[in-house]
C-alpha cells in the first residue's frame, strides 16, 4: 500500500521508507526520536538525519504530516486529512479525535479576516483516560 503511494510521487521505494511509514501508522503520532529507536531495531546502521531526511521529504510530498506540540518536538502521522488532536498534559500522548467538523471555524476566521485559510489544527489539552484512571 505505501510502494504504490511512494510510486505514484516518484519517490524511491525502499524498504527503509516502508518501515518508516508502518512504523508510524503503527504508532500513531511518532517522534523522531522513538521512530529512530524503532528502525535502529532493524536497521541497526541507520543515523537520526536519514531519519529526519525520509521524514521530511514524505512530509513535502503530503504522505506524512506534521503535528507541533506545544513545548514539545514535533510529531508525525500519516495524513489523513484534517482532524482535531488532543495531548493529555500529563503523559504526553497524543490522540485523534476524528468526528470534529473544523469547518465552521475556518469559515468565521475567513470571515473575521477576510482572507482564506487551507486548513487548521486543532489542539486540544486535557488529561486522558488512563491517566485519569490512576
Ligand atoms: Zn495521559
Ligand atoms: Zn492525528
Amino acid at each position: 500500500m505505501y510502494d504504490k503511494m511512494l510510486r505514484e510521487r516518484e519517490l524511491k521505494v525502499t524498504p527503509q521508507r516502508i518501515f518508516i511509514l508502518e512504523e508510524i501508522r503503527k504508532m500513531g503520532h511518532a517522534g523522531i526520536e522513538d521512530l529512530h529507536d524503532k528502525v535502529k531495531e532493524v536497521y541497526s546502521s541507520v543515523s537520526l538525519a536519514t531519519i529526519y531526511k525520509n521524514i521530511h521529504i514524505l512530509v513535502e510530498e503530503n504522505i506524512l504530516r506534521e503535528v507541533p506540540v506545544h513545548g514539545r518536538k514535533s510529531v508525525y502521522e500519516i495524513n489523513i486529512g484534517d482532524h482535531v488532536h488532543m495531548c493529555c498534559t500529563k503523559c504526553g500522548e497524543i490522540t485523534d479525535i476524528m468526528n470534529i467538523d473544523t469547518r465552521p471555524m475556518i469559515l468565521e476566521a475567513e470571515r473575521q479576516s477576510g482572507q482564506p485559510y487551507e486548513r487548521i489544527a486543532v489542539m486540544l489539552q486535557g488529561v486522558c483516560s488512563k491517566c485519569r484512571n490512576n
